[in-house]
C-alpha cells in the first residue's frame, strides 16, 4: 500500500543472471587485472602533492590495483574555504535542479557498471554478486534522494495562518557536511551519504576510508560529470587520525554524516562538541552485536540457510551481519548438525568468480583481529565448524575460513568482531524474556532476525527488543533502499535511518516566513 511517505521511483534492475552475454562481459571487465585506477584529493583551485600510496588487491596482494595520494592540512582548509562559499548557490538552486543531476549520475552509473563493480571487487573484495549488489544499492540511494527532496524541498509547506497571515516552512541545507564512509560499502555508503547531503542544499566534502579510496574518487568524478559543481562536491582521502580530525575541529563543519565504529562516532562527537562554533548535525551509523531467535516451531532448513547467509555474505563484513544464533534446545543438535554441514561447503576464494561464496576480509588488521578472536574462542568455547581454505586459491590474500562456536551466553563476546564468525546459544522455551533481555543489554540495536511461526512470540521479540531493523523468517541482511530503511538505535547509531522517509530532515535546517497580509 501507498502511504505518504512513498515517493514514486523504481529500485534499480541489476544484472540478469540468466543472460550469458551481460554475465560474461562483466566478468571479463573485473578479471582483466589489466586496469589500474589512480586518486588524488579534488579541491577546487588546489591539487594534492603528497606521496602515492599504492592499493593491493585483498584477494591477492600482487595485483596492483592503482595508486592515490592522499591530503593534507593545507587542502582541508581549502576545501572548507570552498565549501563554505559555494554552499549558498547551491541551496537556492531549485531541489528539482538538483534531483535531476543525481538521477543523471545513477543512470552513468548503471551504464558504466562494469568499471565500478571490477573496482569493487578489486579494491575493496567484494564478491560478484555482492559487487552487483553495491552499483544497484547506490543507483538506489541516488534515485531515492533526489525524488525525497524533490517532495520535501521542492515547495515551502504552507501552515496555519489564523490571524491573517501567510507562515511558511522552508527547508534548506545547513552548511558544509563531511561525510565520513566505510570500506564495507564503499559505493553505496558512499554515494548515499554525499547524495543525501547534497540533495539536501549541503556543499560536501568526501572523505573515504583510506582502503577504497579509488571508489570513493569515481564516484566523486560521477557526480562532478553528472553536473555537480566542484567546489559544491570535493574529496579528501587519507588517515582518518590525519584527514578526519582536521575536518570534525573545523569550526565552518555544519554537520557529519559517519558509518563505522562507535569508537570513531564517540571521537568524532567529541571534536564537534570541543568547537566553539555552530553546534553541529552529527548523523552516525555504527556497530552492532545482532542476534537471531530461533524457536522450535520454525524449519531448521530455513533457519541455517538465512543464518549462513546473514553471518557469512560478504565474509560476514557488514554492521547488520549476524554473530549470534539464539537457537531453542529442542532444535538445537539437529540446526548445529545441518549448520557444520552447510558450512563445509562454502567455498572461500577469488571474489570475481561467481561459484565463490566467501571473499577475503578487507586489510591485515581485520585478518589479525579475527585470528586473536579465534584463538581465544577455541580456548573458551566449543568449535562447531569451521570452512575450508584452499591455499592455492587464498595463499595470497587476507582470506579467513568462516567459523561457527557454540558459546554459554553473550557474555564472552565482549565487543562486535568484524567478520565471518557465528556464535550460537542454546535456550529453554521458558527463557524468551532472557534472551530478549541479554540481546538488548548488549548496548547496541542493530538488526535481529527472527525465526518463529508462533505470532505470540514474534510479537513478544518486536515489542521488547530494541533494534532498528528486525526481520522474521528471513535473513537479516541487505536493506533495500525505500524499502527497509536501515539503522540502529543506542549504541548502533544516532538514526535517522538511510535510506527511509527521515533522513533527508538530519542534513536541512528549517526556516520560516511569516508574512502580514
Ligand atoms: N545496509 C546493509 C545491510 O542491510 C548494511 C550496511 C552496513 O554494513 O553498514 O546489510
Amino acid at each position: 500500500a501507498q502511504n505518504s511517505n512513498s515517493v514514486s521511483r523504481k529500485n534499480s534492475m541489476g544484472v540478469n543472471f540468466s543472460n550469458d552475454n551481460e554475465l560474461k562481459a562483466l566478468a571479463e571487465a573485473v578479471n582483466a587485472k589489466s586496469g589500474q585506477w589512480s586518486a588524488t584529493p579534488l579541491v577546487a583551485g588546489a591539487q594534492g602533492n603528497g606521496p602515492a600510496v599504492q592499493v593491493t588487491n585483498p584477494a591477492d596482494r600482487r595485483d596492483n590495483v592503482g595508486s592515490y595520494v592522499s591530503a593534507d592540512a593545507a587542502l582541508v582548509d581549502k576545501a572548507l574555504a570552498n565549501g563554505v562559499a559555494a554552499q549558498p548557490n547551491w541551496d537556492r538552486l531549485p531541489a528539482a535542479s538538483r534531483a535531476a543531476i543525481l538521477e543523471h549520475a545513477a543512470d552513468q552509473l548503471e551504464a558504466r557498471r562494469g568499471e565500478f563493480i571490477a573496482l569493487c571487487v578489486r579494491e575493496a573484495g567484494k564478491s560478484l554478486p555482492d559487487a552487483i549488489a553495491e552499483i544497484r544499492e547506490a543507483a538506489d540511494f541516488l534515485r531515492y534522494y533526489a525524488a525525497m527532496a524533490r517532495r520535501l524541498f521542492g515547495h515551502p509547506e504552507q501552515l496555519p495562518g489564523p490571524t491573517g497571515e501567510s507562515n511558511q516552512l522552508f527547508l534548506n541545507g545547513r552548511g558544509v557536511f563531511v561525510c565520513i564512509s566505510p570500506w564495507n560499502f564503499p559505493l553505496a555508503i558512499f554515494l548515499g551519504q554525499v547524495s543525501a547531503a547534497l540533495a539536501a542544499g549541503n556543499s560536501v566534502i568526501a572523505k573515504p576510508a583510506e582502503q577504497t579510496s579509488l571508489i570513493g574518487y569515481a564516484a566523486v568524478k560521477l557526480l562532478h560529470d553528472a553536473g555537480v559543481p566542484t567546489d559544491v562536491l570535493q574529496y579528501l582521502p587519507g588517515d582518518g587520525a590525519v584527514v578526519g580530525a582536521a575536518l570534525t575541529k573545523d569550526p565552518r563543519v555544519a554537520g557529519v554524516a559517519f558509518t563505522g565504529s562507535t569508537e570513531t562516532a564517540w571521537a568524532i562527537n567529541r571534536a564537534l562538541a570541543a568547537r566553539n562554533a555552530p553546534i553541529a548535525a552529527l548523523i552516525a551509523e555504527t556497530g552492532g552485536q545482532n542476534a537471531m531467535i530461533a524457536d522450535s516451531s520454525a524449519l531448521p532448513e530455513q533457519i541455517v540457510k538465512d543464518v549462513i547467509a546473514s553471518a557469512f555474505q560478504s565474509a560476514g563484513q557488514r554492521c547488520s551481519a549476524a554473530r549470534v544464533l539464539f537457537v531453542q534446545e529442542d532444535i538445537a543438535d539437529k540446526v548445529v548438525g545441518m549448520l557444520a554441514g552447510a558450512m563445509a561447503e562454502l567455498k572461500v576464494g577469488d571474489p570475481g568468480q561467481l561459484s565463490t561464496d566467501v571473499g577475503p576480509v578487507i586489510d591485515e588488521d581485520a585478518l589479525k583481529i579475527l585470528n586473536d578472536h579465534a584463538v581465544r574462542m577455541d580456548k573458551e568455547a566449543k568449535k562447531i565448524a569451521e570452512a575450508k581454505l584452499d591455499p592455492a586459491a587464498t595463499g595470497n590474500g587476507t582470506f579467513f575460513a568462516p567459523r561457527a562456536y557454540e558459546i554459554p551466553s553473550l557474555d564472552i563476546l565482549k565487543r562486535e568482531v568484524f567478520g565471518p564468525v557465528l556464535h550460537v546459544i542454546r535456550w529453554k522455551g521458558s527463557e524468551l524474556p532472557k534472551v530478549v533481555d541479554a540481546i538488548n543489554g548488549t548496548g547496541y540495536g542493530l538488526t535481529l532476525g527472527v525465526h518463529s511461526r508462533i505470532d505470540d512470540t514474534v510479537e513478544y521479540i518486536r515489542s521488547h527488543a530494541r533494534v532498528g531493523n528486525c526481520y522474521v523468517n528471513r535473513n537479516q541482511i541487505g536493506a533495500v533502499v525505500g524499502v527497509q530503511p536501515f539503522g540502529g538505535e543506542s549504541l548502533s547509531g544516532t538514526g535517522p535511518k538511510a535510506g527511509g522517509p527521515h533522513y533527508l530532515l538530519r542534513f536541512a535546517g528549517e526556516r520560516t516566513l511569516t508574512v502580514n497580509t
